[in-house]
């Protein structure tokens, strides 16, 4: 588990020299056990102290990346069982199974939807992040093919096999993009262990229990392997969730090291069915896997699990916001209508999506409510007329428009009488309550 400061601040040197940008060591101690500072500021930390500060202040699941570059999913690091404790750290990442028993036009196909499936919400882009490359044929060649094929689509891969000739024949193919191997067994480690170490590649581990897998991560980080991944061999929803609740609450109430790594599981091995693939996958977001292998990737099922990823995944203590200030919508002019609401990036998307979508140019003011939807902003007092005439008289909109006339949220309906008195001259609108009855109020808008 993390330091608290004070234990931290025992191994700091304690000369209150400032060299950190913090007056003592003490406020150094607390920023850097709230991750609000870096060891490396402190020059003066003995190598003795470093090496203890940086073993005990490891998540007590470690992080492990899946690929290269900026965008290679992250798994583990995760500090907490509950999502209101304080945040879960790194979302599962969601991987299609392809087999190199598969014909041509069919992993092409798929290899497609992963690049195409792909959403755009509140801001963020919610996609797919691996491909699972699965061994079936048991020819190396084709199993080669197979991974060069999908490294040439851009996609990241896991390499599936038992067989370590088969794995590192995958290996020549894409060892540059630091794939996940899967997976060490009781049978084969020493190999797969090797490949992994040559190669500096991520390893999953397979045993047929939870209790299998503590020797096998033993022998690995022994070796100097700690990207690792778990499977504990369940395939079935009630025993794969039992697992995934006791990995997780060993590592993290019980401290327990050889359990502290993220997790590998395979709804697409539970069932035939979609429909029960998409449930159990989404029971395996909230509790609590790394990586969930599904037998396809369909939209009407995947979007779903993306968005659940997305919410569980969201800070519950940081709202997701967007930034203060004025938006132009369908190239407004000086005579376009002016539009008002909260910086919740839900509320703007939505509002700012119907109104491109009615087609009329226009302005849209976002008021920094500290992410805050617009009822739960103005019971706060931070979205009432007093805040909001401020800050329309001082974001610029008046020097952009000829009239003065400003559409307020329906629910802020309460606030208008305020705001006449907060902007005199202007005309207080009150709008919507709904964002979806946007485009037919603003048809009907004169300057
Ligand atoms: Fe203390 Fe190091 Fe900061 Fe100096 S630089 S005040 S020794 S923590």
């Amino acid at each position: 588990m993390p330091l608290t400061g004070i234990e931290i601040f025992k191994l700091l040197p304690k000369t209150n020299c400032g060299e950190c940008d913090v007056p003592t060591c003490l406020a150094f101690a607390m920023k850097l056990a709230s991750g609000k500072a870096e060891l490396s500021a402190c020059p003066h930390v003995t190598e003795e102290s470093k090496e203890k500060l940086v073993e005990a202040s490891a998540p007590p699941i470690l992080p492990v990346t899946i690929g290269t570059g900026p965008e290679a999913p992250k798994i583990g690091g995760e500090t907490v069982m509950f999502r209101h404790e304080k945040r879960f750290e790194n979302p599962p990442a969601l991987a299609i199974l392809n087999s190199d028993t598969m014909d041509e036009t069919e992993v092409s196909a798929r290899l497609d939807r992963c690049q195409q499936l792909q959403y755009d919400r509140v801001g963020l882009t919610l996609k797919p992040e691996l491909v699972a490359l699965k061994a079936d044929s048991g020819d190396a060649r084709k199993f080669e093919a197979l991974v060069t094929k999908t490294k040439d689509s851009g996609c990241r891969v896991v390499l599936m096999s038992d067989n370590p000739d088969i794995l590192a024949a995958g290996l020549k193919a894409c060892a540059d993009q630091k794939p996940l191997l899967y997976a060490a067994t009781e049978e084969n480690l020493d190999k797969v262990a090797n490949l992994a170490r040559e190669n500096s590649c991520p390893v999953a581990v397979k045993a047929s229990s939870v209790e299998g897998l503590v020797s096998l991560t033993g022998k690995l980080t022994a070796a100097g392997i700690k990207n690792i991944v778990l499977d504990s061999g369940a395939r079935t929803l009630r025993k794969t969730f039992e697992d995934q609740v006791i990995i997780r609450s060993a590592a993290l109430v019980k401290k327990f090291r050889p359990l502290g790594f993220p997790t590998i599981t395979f709804p697409c091995e539970m069932t035939d069915d979609p429909m029960k693939e998409a449930l159990i996958a989404s029971t395996l977001i909230a509790k609590y896997a790394g990586i969930i292998v599904l037998s396809d990737f369909q939209g009407e099922s995947l979007f779903p699990l993306l968005v659940a990823r997305m919410n569980i995944y969201t800070d519950p203590q940081r709202p997701l916001a967007t930034a203060e200030g004025i938006y132009e919508i369908n190239n407004p002019n000086e005579n376009s209508p002016v539009l008002i609401t909260s910086n919740f990036s839900l509320t703007y998307f939505i509002v700012s999506g119907e109104i491109e979508t009615s087609k009329t140019s226009s302005w849209l003011l976002i008021k920094d409510t500290e992410g805050l939807s617009v009822m739960t902003a103005w019971a706060a007092g931070k979205f009432s007329a007093d805040v909001i005439g401020p800050f329309v008289k001082k974001c610029g909109i008046t020097d952009k428009i000829k009239h003065r006339k400003l559409i307020i949220p329906g629910y802020l309906a309460a606030e208008s009488g305020g705001l006449e008195e907060e902007l005199p001259g202007w005309e207080i609108m009150v709008g919507p309550r709904e964002g979806a009855h946007i485009p037919a109020y603003l048809k009907s808008w004169t300057p």
